[in-house]
């Protein structure tokens, strides 16, 4: 099955280098993130991890987008564009972005408030992280990905909220986009088999409306036709003996 070949020991110990550059620019971006901060900042925050880590980036020049980060606040749900405009108390961000080294990707995004969140968007943070949590547990050898996209679904869909369509993860090796498509929906027993050493990037996109989207008029972003807002979580995960690795954490 092309994108779920496993990977060799060494290869997994790229990946989990480039995993690790990709949870240290989530770390610093994190650390940055407050009212008044823009994401423009946030991105030169990325580059500098980047830039100390001697890794590149997977997203900026992808298929053109200018940044190494992709910040989407509020009812953007992805590919957000940073910009100059400062953050506020209140907004929801969610941040994706990827590192390459020794020719191998790491891929994560995450979700969180800038100051406090009203309770709508303070629970849809948990309950992506749930979901994510809920998919990767799935991610044991001789699993399916159906398996995954039910476990998400369920999360996501039990709390009232709904899944993005149109968009989602992945495999990731050497390209960050591998095949097979990994849904954020599915039926359990169905879809690719995964194998010990494959490697993808799964990414709960969930909104507190319909699952419609739109594409904005800068091309890139991708916001709810509701209007309502959206989160986005991300890890990128290896296929172990005895169940998940997520490779973009810190330890
Ligand atoms: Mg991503
Ligand atoms: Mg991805």
């Amino acid at each position: 099955m092309a994108g779920l070949r496993a990977r060799t020991p060494e290869q997994l110990d790229a990946m989990r280098r480039a995993g690790r550059v990709v949870a240290e620019m989530h770390h610093d971006i994190r650390a940055l993130v407050a009212p008044g901060v823009t994401t423009a900042q946030l991105d030169a925050a990325a580059r500098a991890v980047l830039e100390r880590r001697g890794a590149t980036s997977n997203f900026l020049g992808y298929h053109g987008f200018p940044a190494v980060i992709c910040a989407s606040v509020n009812e953007v749900a992805i590919h957000g564009i940073p910009d100059d405009t400062p953050l506020v108390d209140g907004d929801l961000l969610s941040v994706d972005c990827g590192a390459v080294v020794d020719g191998w990707h790491g891929d994560a995004a995450f979700t969180m408030g800038v100051g406090p969140l009203d309770p709508t968007s303070a629970r849809l943070v948990e309950v992506a992280d749930a979901a994510l949590a809920a998919g990767i547990a799935t991610l044991v050898p001789g699993g399916r990905v159906g398996d995954y996209g039910a476990a998400v679904a369920a999360t996501v869909h039990g709390a009232g909220f709904s899944v993005l369509a149109d968009y989602v993860g992945h495999g990731i090796g050497t390209a960050m986009h591998e095949p097979p498509d990994i849904p954020n929906e599915g039926r359990r027993g169905r879809g690719p088999k995964l194998r010990v050493g494959a490697t993808v990037a799964v990414e709960p996109m969930l909104t507190a409306g319909g699952p419609d989207s739109v594409v904005l008029d800068d091309g890139w972003a991708v916001a709810t036709c509701d209007g309502s807002r959206a989160a986005h979580v991300e890890h990128t995960v290896a296929i172990g003996e005895d169940g998940p690795e997520i490779l973009t954490r810190l330890p």
